[in-house]
């Protein structure tokens, strides 16, 4: 481990607010390395999936994140990881992954795991970290906080674009879409344990009539502003 100091750049929002995007192009941008936080409670969902563990249930769930192993690496910038040496790849993205992630992301215990596991990252160097709670919990002390949002149309728009692509087998409904992604962003503010929220001291970008690379822009001024970034 060596003790050069890292930086973190917190990028938080709801689902489809564009932040994995800006997230990735801003530390592709700085040579930085790209943590996507929600990955990790869409691997433990996926793991609980294929073992037929009820991801409504928190003690079995806290069960199976006790016997399972996380490897975690730095695939060109990117953390990646493995649970018991499989790599669960895009599964992580599936409709039924992202319905039930929102479940077990309501359990205390999973969350101080993941948080964990989530700030022993900057081993890997500077960071641009983006999830839910990543200014308001994960790393409170950063300046350099984000929160990102676009109305809920507008990120029904996108997502069902994203989701049309042939690659994503062109399945993408605006008004299934919307229903989804509202039930989610309920289900993510409203629950006990680190909601989904503003983080105190976060520049709010709303994105709704912006393009990636303005609000890319507007993150990469305030770090070089701050003499954080070249
Ligand atoms: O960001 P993503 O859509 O991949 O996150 C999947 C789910 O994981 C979210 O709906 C949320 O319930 C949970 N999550 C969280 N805290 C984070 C990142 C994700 O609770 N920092």
């Amino acid at each position: 481990m060596s003790n050069k100091p890292v930086t973190v750049v917190a990028i938080d929002g709801p689902a489809a607010s564009g932040k994995s995007t800006v997230a990735r192009q801003t530390a592709q941008a700085l040579g930085w390395v790209y943590v996507d936080s929600g990955a990790l409670y869409r691997g433990l969902t996926w793991k609980a999936l294929r073992e037929n563990v009820d991801t409504t249930r928190p003690a079995d769930v806290i069960a199976l994140l006790a016997r399972i192993k996380w490897d975690f690496f730095d695939d060109q910038h990117s953390i990646r990881f493995t649970l018991d040496g499989e790599d669960p790849g895009q599964q992580l993205r599936s409709e039924i992954v992202s319905k039930a992630a929102s479940d077990i992301a309501v359990v205390p215990e999973v969350r101080t795991f993941i948080v964990g596991e989530l700030r022993k990252m900057t081993e890997f160097g500077s960071l641009v970290m983006e999830g839910r709670d990543i200014g308001s919990v994960v790393f409170p002390d950063t300046p350099f906080k984000f929160y990102l949002d676009a109305n809920p149309a507008e990120r029904a728009r996108r997502r069902a674009a994203e989701l049309a692509r042939p690659e994503n087998e062109g399945r993408g409904d605006v008004a299934q879409v919307l229903s989804l992604l509202t039930q989610r962003d309920q289900k993510d503010s409203g629950r006990k344990t680190a909601p989904l929220q503003i983080p105190l001291g976060a520049r709010v970008i709303d994105s709704t009539q912006l393009g990636i690379a303005d609000v890319v822009a507007l993150v990469l001024g305030e770090l070089r502003q701050a003499g954080a970034a070249p």
